[in-house]
């Protein structure tokens, strides 16, 4: 089991609903504008833009960026106490009380996916009730990302198990591609050739972001048709 994400270009909008969506479901704070000038945005799901072309002929597009969760990832490997890691169905995922914010990991990471937690997190009143109760906050001085809404899988599985069957494709979904209006983000096993992603990802329009650097993303964009 691989899970992996295929982002459609052809079908993306650049709504932003996957990133609001994203942030809900994962109680990612919201940055103040003074912060986010000085870089210190958290976002576990970004809106990249892109400009093509030259004026008057200039071409703006906008497409999201989780994080890529590589099957060779440069940010397990320069971890001094192991806050980060594969897990075994290929999710880099972080430890958060073992973080010890040297912040090694977000430097090594080439698609900059990871955000540092500067302040100790605070909510406007009435808002801390709405948080998500599956997904732990994270402390002052660690770093966090995207984990492929891996709360969710673990629930899926608990159901799945309690009904006495295998995990069926469907019963798992990121909160991004879940709320996707143009149905650009197809999430799922990328070795199971049942699920969506297996043929999806194998496209002639098929990509990866920063192929050749050897990092393997498992998340796989489909480029636009000319
Ligand atoms: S910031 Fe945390 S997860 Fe990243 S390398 Fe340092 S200790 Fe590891």
């Amino acid at each position: 089991m691989k899970w992996g994400m295929v982002i459609d270009l052809q079908k993306c909008t650049g709504c932003g609903e996957c990133v609001a969506a994203c942030k809900l479901e994962n109680n990612v704070a919201i940055v103040e504008p003074k912060e986010a000038e000085m870089g210190r945005t958290m976002l576990w799901m970004d809106m990249l833009t892109v400009y093509e072309g030259e004026y008057p002929r200039l071409r703006v597009r906008q497409f999201p960026r989780p994080c890529m969760h590589c099957e060779h990832p440069p940010c397990t490997k320069v971890c001094p106490v192991r806050a980060t890691y594969k897990n075994e169905e290929g999710i880099v995922a972080q430890i958060y009380p073992q973080c010890i914010g040297c912040r090694y990991c977000m430097a090594a990471c080439p698609y900059t996916v990871k955000s540092f937690n500067w302040y100790k997190p605070e909510w406007a009143p009435g808002i801390r009730e709405t948080a998500n109760p599956d997904v732990s906050v994270r402390p002052v001085g660690v770093v966090e990302k995207c984990t492929f809404c891996v709360h969710r899988l673990q629930k899926a599985k608990e159901q799945a198990k309690s009904e006495g069957r295998n995990l069926r494709e469907g019963d798992f979904q990121t909160a991004c591609a879940e709320s996707c209006p143009a149905g650009a983000i197809v999430f799922g096993d990328l070795e199971n050739t049942s699920h969506r992603v297996n043929p999806l990802s194998r496209s002639p329009r098929a990509t990866r972001l920063l192929e050749d650097l050897g990092t393997e993303p498992k998340v796989i964009y489909l480029k636009e048709v000319d």
